[in-house]
């Protein structure tokens, strides 16, 4: 069965190996090989920088995933680089599809202008904030009561105006709250069910209620520690218990898969370490969900969304 999937930290390993390559190399758990076995159609690739790399370098890195993006993925036959989402019903058969996201507009400082460059390149999802305090607002890791700053105006605001997707993944409480009626489009990427594990990175119930509520939808993560309480492992039957709660929340239909393979290694949950192994995942749904069901997370409820996209005019 095809799948979407929204998050992967491909580019950092790309750029952090210098030898690194795309197709079949092992250390890459999202590599092309495994995107194949995996029946992965579209794979979303987040420019992430750490927060070891000092401010003054942090734009000269994402400029450097780019180049890996084309260099080094977008080079191999099978990828298309989707720069427009309706191109997503184009690919042919054999081909994958292949997206950028900014994951937290650190390396852009107070620079709108940084911001465009990153979308004429064609990032189509942006998060505001990865873990930690930048110009635009608060981070998952801290004071859940300071939100977005006076700038996430301006970027909110050149993200709706370019139809680019606000990701609420790795934002406080505070911050996606104030987020909420500002974005023309939201995604949660990868993220999970806080009532299932009590994680700051994980959405409470009236969080994902209200991101539905606004047009949104949720992507969850295959990061064992997200999944279980403090656990370095899990099982696939844990995640899908993930599933089914977000199903019987919100509906099939806003759910998807955002992995993350390549920033949450070495930790995995069991039997799936890497994209090849979501056909493990796909067979462990079909002990709760209909094969259509399974479809819809998969990727019909994800194209179905971006089908709207370009549509909306109201903000
Ligand atoms: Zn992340």
């Amino acid at each position: 069965m095809e799948v979407i999937d929204l998050h992967c930290d491909v580019l950092e390993k790309l750029t952090r190996f210098e030898d690194a390559q795309f197709r079949n190399d092992p250390r890459i758990q999202a590599n092309l090989t495994n995107l194949i076995k995996g029946q992965i159609k579209v794979q979303v690739f987040a420019i992430f920088i750490s927060p070891d790399v000092p401010q003054e370098r942090k734009f000269l890195e994402a400029a450097r995933q780019i180049e890996a993006f084309h260099t080094k993925v977008l080079c191999e036959p099978e990828m298309v680089h989707i720069t427009d989402w309706q191109q997503i019903q184009t690919l042919q058969e054999g081909q994958i599809g292949a997206v950028l996201s900014l994951e937290g507009c650190d390396c852009i400082g107070e620079d709108l202008t940084k911001l465009k460059l990153l979308l004429d390149a064609g990032v189509k999802l942006v998060g505001l904030t990865w873990n930690y305090e930048n110009a635009v607002a608060y981070g998952a890791s801290e004071n859940p009561k300071r939100g977005l700053k006076p700038f996430a105006k301006e970027v909110i605001q050149l993200l709706n105006e370019r139809d680019v997707i606000i990701d609420v993944a790795h934002l406080n409480e505070q911050g996606f709250y104030e987020l909420l009626p500002m974005a023309k489009y939201l995604i949660a990427s990868h993220c999970n069910v806080r009532a299932l594990c009590d994680h700051p990175r994980n959405l409470t119930d009236n969080q994902i209620i209200q991101l539905i509520q606004n047009g949104g939808r949720m992507h969850v993560v295959f990061y064992p520690p997200f999944i279980e309480k403090e656990k370095d492992t899990t099982s696939i039957e844990k995640l899908v218990e993930h599933v089914a709660h977000l199903a019987n929340l919100i509906g099939i239909e806003h759910i998807g898969f955002g992995s993350d393979f390549d920033g949450i290694d070495p930790l995995s949950v069991t039997n799936l370490s890497n994209a090849a192994e979501y056909r493990y995942l796909m067979h462990s749904l079909t002990k709760q969900f209909t094969n259509m069901e399974i479809e819809t997370i998969a990727k019909n409820g994800f194209l179905n969304y971006v089908a709207k996209i370009g549509t909306r005019m109201d903000l």
